[in-house]
C-alpha cells in the first residue's frame, strides 16, 4: 500500500489481518446504507415520500451501518466469537439487518418499492457466499416470509395503492429470483468444497513427495540428500557459535555374509534393526542418515572428535548387547567407522572424504573399530 495513506488506513481499519478485512467490509456496508439515505433524500425532494417515512428509515440505516463498523473496529465481534462462538464476520446479523432494511424500504417507498426487492436479493446473495447452504436457504425463506407479511399488511391497510394482485406478483417474482440464487449458491458452495478438498489432497501429495525425496524407504532414516542439506545448515550454525561438529562414516562389517546366510530380506531386516538400535541410542540433535547400501553417516553437533569416538563405542556396546535375534538367534553385527571434525560449510566434502579414508583404515586394521582423522 502507498506509504502516505498507510497511517490513515491503519487508523481507519486497524492492524493488518482478517479483522482489518472485516472492518473494511462493514465500512462498505455503511457506504451502501449512506447511498440508500441519499436516494431516500432524493425521493423526498421529489415529494414521493414523506419526511415522517423517510427520516426514521435513513437514520436507522446509517445508525445500523455505523453500529456494525463500531463493533468490528472495537473488536467486540471477536469477544462475541470467543464467548458465544458467533462467526466473527457477523454475516448473519448483518444480513438480517439488511433484510429488515429492505422490507422497511418496501413498506415506505410506495410506487418505487419494486427496487426494494432488488435490495433484498442483494442481501441474500451476499449472505449466501459467506454462510453455509442451510443458513442461506433459511435466510432466503425468512426474506420471503417478511416480504409476504409486509405485502399483506400494505394490502390490508391501503388496498387502493397496494392492490392484492400486484403484491402477489411482486412476491412471486422475488420467490423465483431467490430460488435461482439459492441454486447458484449451492453450486458455489459445492465448488468451494471441491476446491478445498483438492488443496488438501495436493498438500498431502506434496508432503509425501518431500518425504520420499528426503527419507530412505527401507530404514526411515534421512537419505544422502537430506543429510547433506542438514550438514550445510548445521555447519553454518556451528561455525557462528564456534562449536565443534563431528561426522562419522559407518560401514557394516561383512554384510555380504549376512545377505548370503539369511537372504536379502534378512539383510534388509538387519539394516532396519541397525537403524532402530542406533537411533534409540543417539541424543537429540544427533542425526544418522543412510549414506547408501550398508553405509551410514552420523552427524554429531557440539561434539569433539574424542566425544564422537566415545559415542561410537557406546553404539558398539549397544549392538553387542542386542543381537539380531529377529533374523537369527544370537546374530551379531559389527561395524567399522571413520570419525573426523568438520570445520565449516566449506569443509563438508573434504570431511566426508577424511571420514571415508579413516573408515577404510578401520577395515584394514581388522574391522569392528573406529579410526579418527
Ligand atoms: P566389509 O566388511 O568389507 O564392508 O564387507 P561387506 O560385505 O559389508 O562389503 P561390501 O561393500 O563388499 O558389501 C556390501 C553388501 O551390502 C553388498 C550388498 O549386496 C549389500 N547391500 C547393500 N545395500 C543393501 C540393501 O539395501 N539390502 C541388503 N539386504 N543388502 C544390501
Ligand atoms: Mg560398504
Ligand atoms: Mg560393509
Amino acid at each position: 500500500m502507498n506509504r502516505s495513506i498507510t497511517p490513515v488506513a491503519d487508523w481507519l481499519l486497524g492492524p493488518a489481518g482478517p479483522q482489518r478485512w472485516r472492518v473494511a467490509q462493514s465500512l462498505l456496508a455503511l457506504g451502501a446504507y449512506a447511498v440508500l439515505a441519499l436516494v431516500l433524500a432524493w425521493q423526498w425532494r421529489l415529494d414521493l415520500i414523506s419526511t415522517r417515512a423517510a427520516l426514521p428509515l435513513a437514520l436507522a440505516a446509517l445508525g445500523c451501518g455505523l453500529g456494525f463498523v463500531a463493533v468490528m473496529r472495537s473488536g467486540l465481534n471477536l469477544v462475541l466469537h470467543r464467548r458465544f462462538g458467533i462467526e466473527p464476520s457477523l454475516t448473519l446479523a448483518q444480513s438480517v439487518a439488511g433484510l429488515f432494511g429492505a422490507v422497511w424500504v418496501y413498506l415506505v417507498t410506495g410506487p418505487t418499492r419494486g427496487a426494494a426487492l432488488g435490495l433484498m436479493v442483494l442481501v441474500v446473495v451476499f449472505a449466501m457466499f459467506r454462510l453455509g447452504p442451510r443458513e442461506a436457504l433459511g435466510l432466503a425463506a425468512a426474506a420471503l416470509l417478511l416480504l409476504g407479511a409486509a405485502s399483506r399488511w400494505l394490502t390490508l391497510t391501503d388496498p387502493f395503492h397496494f392492490p392484492a394482485d400486484v403484491e402477489a406478483l411482486n412476491l412471486a417474482y422475488t420467490t423465483v429470483v431467490l430460488a435461482g440464487v439459492a441454486l447458484l449458491a449451492m453450486r458455489v458452495t459445492q465448488l468451494r468444497e471441491q476446491h478445498q478438498q483438492q488443496r488438501t489432497e495436493l498438500q498431502q501429495a506434496l508432503s509425501r513427495i518431500s518425504e520420499l525425496a528426503t527419507r530412505d524407504e527401507l530404514t526411515g532414516l534421512p537419505n544422502r540428500r537430506a543429510i547433506l542439506d542438514q550438514l550445510a545448515t548445521e555447519t553454518a550454525r556451528q561455525a557462528r557459535k564456534k562449536l565443534p561438529l563431528a561426522i562419522a562414516l559407518i560401514d557394516l562389517d561383512h554384510f555380504k555374509r549376512i545377505n548370503d546366510a539369511h537372504g536379502h530380506a534378512g539383510g534388509d531386516q538387519v539394516l532396519r534393526g541397525f537403524a532402530h538400535r542406533v537411533e534409540s541410542e543417539l541424543r537429540g540433535g544427533d542425526v544418522m542418515a543412510r549414506w547408501g547400501g550398508e553405509e551410514f553417516l552420523l552427524m554429531l553437533p557440539d561434539t569433539s572428535v574424542e566425544a564422537a569416538q566415545q559415542c561410537l563405542q557406546r553404539l558398539r556396546d549397544r549392538l553387542r548387547a542386542s543381537p539380531f535375534d529377529e533374523v537369527a538367534p544370537g546374530l551379531q553385527l559389527t561395524f567399522s567407522a571413520g570419525v573426523t571434525g568438520c570445520l565449516g560449510q566449506g569443509d563438508i566434502d573434504s570431511a566426508i572424504e577424511r571420514a571415508d579414508q579413516a573408515m577404510y583404515r578401520a577395515k584394514e586394521a581388522g574391522r569392528d573399530r573406529t579410526e579418527a582423522s
